[in-house]
């Protein structure tokens, strides 16, 4: 009796220790592939588009359903062309800051039939405005839609615009001194009595609006439901900022409106600038001293380099960028370069810390 209950002890004991095995594997297993934090369709908390049941999950379809497909086949257009689909393009340029939204018509003072007509015209606005991208993004500034300028146009971005009220500071914006649109051209900034001798391409918002300097130290929070993953990971990127900056950041206790609130968005989300489904727009944040940042709750959210899903460190280090008062920089290494691929992560840059120093004129 005694050696059969011993035996069923130690069956149970085996079988104890094996449920644990399983349960410690699949942990493991989780714990690994748990990287991946995908949102469900309805897991925004502040989501005011109830219309929208797209789950994330089944977006990554063809280029063309994407955002920024409808450029893929403006490839080769230049002025003078007149494609279905132009117009598309400049409501893309207008968002970002490169083309005015109402171009002013002295010469049409009524509504003509032939604006329908035009809006489809390759014109002398949009072969000036695709030079400025051009040039903010490295490329020849030939005016025409090629490929090379079509494939940075396409890759996601932030939502913030390269321009603010016709300033620039990016690369197009360092041809000031001089009458031609060279992108060969760049100034050097001098930055808390040193020359730096390679060429810096950070930019600030219209009026280089910043945090007092009562305002170093800023509180964060979080909307209710972000998930425990994308809140360290926001954490880690404040960490990183504060790692090379006068700021520094805690979590905000309790009920306090903390001075940086951070949330998941989808859709129009009562701010004006609406997020747009997977792809496209990933996030945006506003400039000192709004603190409000939001990530779009639509795109495959990631921890850490996974195929087809961004990197939330990576593009909350780049919003709290804008926070802090950056605006995009043409400097491809830099975070506060405006688009990053899926599957990558980025760090801050030399660019990004000279952006903030000269900024606050503060050295670190
Ligand atoms: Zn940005
Ligand atoms: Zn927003």
């Amino acid at each position: 009796m005694a050696s059969t209950l011993a035996f069923h002890h130690r069956s149970l004991f085996t079988l104890i220790l094996i449920i644990m095995m399983i349960m410690i594997s699949s942990l493991d297993f989780v714990s690994s592939h748990d990287h991946l934090i995908i949102f469900a369709a309805n897991s925004a908390q502040t989501d005011h588009d109830h219309d929208d049941h797209k789950p994330s999950t089944s977006s990554s379809s063809s280029s063309s359903s994407l955002p920024f497909g409808f450029l893929k086949h403006l490839e080769g257009s230049k002025k003078g062309d007149k494609v279905q689909g132009i117009d598309d393009l400049k409501k893309y340029l207008q968002h970002f800051g490169y083309l005015n939204s109402n171009p002013t018509q002295t010469q049409q003072v009524t509504h003509s039939p032939t604006d329908d007509d035009n809006k489809n015209n390759f014109d002398d606005p949009l072969e000036t405005a695709i030079k400025t991208y051009q040039a903010n993004y490295n490329l020849e500034p030939t005016g025409t839609l090629n490929s090379q300028t079509l494939s940075k146009m396409m890759m996601p971005r932030c939502a913030v615009a390269d321009i603010i009220n016709n300033e620039t500071r990016m690369r197009s914006g360092k041809k000031t001194s001089t009458a031609t649109a060279s992108p060969k051209h760049h100034g050097h900034r001098k930055l808390l009595g040193r020359e730096f001798n390679h060429v810096s391409h950070y930019s600030f918002f219209s009026g280089e609006p910043r945090w007092p300097s009562s305002k170093y130290s800023l509180t964060y929070s979080f909307a209710a439901g972000t998930p425990s993953e994308a809140m360290d990971a926001v954490a880690r990127a404040f960490q990183t900022w504060a790692s090379n900056t006068q700021f520094r950041f805690s979590r905000a206790q309790g009920n306090t409106k903390a001075d940086i609130r951070v949330s998941f968005e989808r859709r129009d989300h009562g701010d004006g600038d609406p997020f747009d489904g997977a792809g496209g727009v990933l996030a945006h944040a506003f400039s000192p001293t709004d603190g409000r940042l939001h990530l779009d709750a639509d795109e495959s959210w990631a921890i850490g380099e996974v195929t087809d899903a961004f990197d939330v460190e990576t593009v909350a280090l780049h919003e709290i960028g804008h926070l802090l008062g950056l605006l995009h920089s043409s400097v491809e290494g830099a975070i506060m370069y405006p688009s990053i691929g899926a599957g990558l992560t980025k760090g801050l840059n030399g660019d990004d810390i000279q952006g903030i120093r000269d900024l606050y004129n503060v050295a670190v």
